[in-house]
């Protein structure tokens, strides 16, 4: 478990939700370096009606296709390791400069918050973590907005830290009731709904079936350094375990997002206690 050095963190956060936009879902994870615009702003308009909330965001082609190109995914011990992780760096900050740009354009008051300097990683698995600027932003009226990253790490130098893997540690540290996870298809189906026409989705899990769906949902089918919809559904145990609704939705429809964001039922795969 996660060190949590945030003194600021209060159980009054109690009402606060957590959204995370994947990368399939903001960026076209088969190119390099694509955002998808339309998908940002319809969603900023949603988001913008409300407060009391932390977007965490995927990395998408941004990110996964140069960790692969750099082999940046193992032990860092390589100069053109190091070139590439700063390239790397650099190419995830112009998707946090795009992404804050049509947010704040948008009216939502991002934050952008780089993962890199609040988290420190062992074997890709968060060992400590210090979200006191997080709290203070929200306390200010700011949204934080917090992307996957290549994080420092005690035993490989550096590596990758998904955005899910964040987005749940941060709805355990602040005590969030949900945490909405935006993709590019509707939830959780029986089987990659991209490869299968008679994928079914699934609408409710417990932990059980969680378990259960961890094992049998496949990777995503592009280049994806943290597990696709496997990695997502491994992350998203204990979050559920801590009593925080987990919904998953097609961030595609925006009135989705809206009613997840109200409470209200959803289409989507919904996984609670
Ligand atoms: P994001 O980057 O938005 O967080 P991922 O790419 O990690 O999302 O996961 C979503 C992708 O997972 C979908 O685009 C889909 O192709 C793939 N996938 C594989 N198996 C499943 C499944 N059983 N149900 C839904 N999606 C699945």
């Amino acid at each position: 478990m996660a060190r949590n050095h945030s003194s600021l963190i209060g159980n009054e956060e109690a009402h606060l939700i957590i959204i995370k936009l994947g990368g399939a879902a903001i960026t076209d994870k088969t190119r390099l370096s694509v955002i998808k615009r339309k998908t940002i702003a319809s969603t900023a308009r949603v988001l913008e009606k409300y407060r009391d909330y932390i977007i965490v965001h995927g990395a998408g082609s941004f990110g996964h296709i140069p960790v692969k190109k750099y082999s940046l995914a193992g032990p860092i011990r390589s100069q053109r390791q190091l070139i590439g992780y700063s390239k790397t760096k650099a190419s995830l900050l112009k998707l946090e400069t795009e992404l804050v740009s049509i947010l704040s354009k948008n009216h939502v008051p991002a934050a952008p918050v780089a993962a890199s300097s609040c988290l420190m990683a062992d074997h890709g698995r968060i060992v400590s973590q210090n979200f006191a600027t997080v709290a203070s932003m929200l306390k200010l009226g700011l949204v934080p907005c917090i992307g996957g990253d290549l994080v420092q790490d005690i035993s490989l130098g550096a590596s990758v830290v998904s955005g899910d893997q964040i987005a749940v540690n941060l709805a355990i540290a602040f005590h969030a009731h949900t945490l909405i996870f935006g993709t590019d298809v509707d939830g959780l189906f029986t089987a990659n709904p991209k490869l299968n026409n008679n994928a079914k989705l699934i609408s409710t899990l417990d932990p059980v079936g969680l378990k259960k769906w961890t094992e049998k949902a496949g990777p995503a089918n592009v280049p994806d350094a943290s597990g696709g919809m496997r990695g997502k559904l491994t992350e998203i145990l204990p979050a559920v375990m801590a009593d925080i609704k987990v919904i998953i939705i097609n961030l595609d429809m925006p009135s989705r997002l809206q009613a997840a964001m109200d409470g209200k039922t959803v289409k989507g795969t919904q996984i609670s206690h």
